[in-house]
């Protein structure tokens, strides 16, 4: 069994590559919900959602979130009544969004909404939400804390960030599913090349997945989603900036070191970034260098197959 840490556009193309080329016995994906939050009455959820609608090859390429061939009547509506419009919902995610709110308001967690829309995309590999209780992404700046999707959406990333927290982390409970994928025998987990602060510090903040990560026999091999001392998309490198970490492969691996002791073996490069492969050896990792840009579904599984080839390598040292 394979585990993939994911979130949202890095995470899901990466998920994509591994779905490829494993049968849906051997992966399951950890979503990040820390972006999830409460809007218009739904419970929103960018980063199942993006990872969902990319696994079944209807995500939206060239807006990296929502539905491809998607349309705007309900949110013009929205504007037209005064209501918030500064949160796209598509039609056909409203879709979505209404009958998730159906299941969770009769009681079903949000795996089983997630397990039946899945069913329905015709996804066939397991996505798992890293909690069923709400664990919500703060993101802290000079003037206050701010919700995740006012900081990321609202306010368009503008403000300096100084630092994060997850509400609800300590309480969080991961998914029956997802347990039991934590006492498996697991191969190899693969950290996707997402955001490391709002997208993969909020599933290792949940104490079940940090317990097994810290506790591991197995090797955790991450992707670094900074190429050429810049994000392919999103706040990464100016997040670090703004923390006063240089935004590089390497920083992102003393990132991991400094924070989560350890939590992340060896490292998947990109070309453009090879200077630094010895100093992430230096720090006793191995390091796999290729082009990790994802432009399409295929190049999205000749990574994965470069990842696990890697894997294992490393599992069988
Ligand atoms: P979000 O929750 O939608 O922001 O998604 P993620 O956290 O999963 O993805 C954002 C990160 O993915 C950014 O830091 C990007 O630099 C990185 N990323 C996006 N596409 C690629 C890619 O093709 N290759 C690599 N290496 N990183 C990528």
């Amino acid at each position: 069994m394979i585990v993939a840490l994911a979130g949202g556009v890095g995470g899901a193309k990466l998920a994509v590559g591994l779905a490829a080329v494993l049968p849906p016995a051997e992966l399951t994906i950890v979503v990040n919900t820390g972006d999830d939050f409460e809007h218009l009455g739904f419970t929103v959820c960018p980063d199942l959602d993006t990872v969902l609608y990319t696994l079944a090859g209807e995500n939206n390429p060239k807006l990296g979130w929502g539905r491809a061939g998607e349309t705007w009547n309900f949110m013009n509506e929205v504007k037209r009544l005064g209501g918030q419009d500064w949160f796209q919902l598509g039609d056909r995610d409203l879709a979505l969004h209404v009958l998730r709110r159906e299941a969770l308001a009769r009681g079903a967690s949000l795996s089983t909404v997630m397990r039946d829309l899945a069913a329905c995309f015709g996804v066939e590999h397991t996505m798992l939400p890293m909690s069923e209780t709400p664990v919500r992404t703060v993101v802290k700046t000079k003037f206050g804390e701010l919700a995740f999707q006012d900081y990321f959406v609202r306010l368009r990333c503008k403000p300096r960030v100084t630092g994060f927290r997850f509400a609800g982390a300590k309480a969080a409970r991961v998914p029956d599913a997802l347990a039991r994928v934590l006492r498996e025998r697991v191969d190899a987990v693969v950290i996707c090349p997402s955001n490391p602060f709002v997208s993969i510090a909020p599933i290792v903040s949940v104490p079940a997945i940090k317990a097994w990560l810290k506790a591991r026999t197995f090797p955790v091999i991450a992707v670094s989603p900074i190429i050429g001392g810049a994000a392919v998309k999103g706040p990464a490198a100016k997040m670090m900036r703004e923390l006063g970490i240089k935004p590089n492969a390497l920083e992102i691996a003393r990132h991991y070191e400094r924070n989560y002791g350890n939590a992340v073996d060896h490292w998947v490069i990109d070309q453009q970034d090879a200077k630094l492969i010895s100093a992430i050896e230096r720090m006793g990792k191995r390091v796999l260098v290729t082009d990790t840009l994802m432009t399409s579904r295929r190049k999205s599984a000749i990574l994965a197959r470069q990842v696990l080839g890697f894997a294992r390598k490393q599992i069988n040292v």
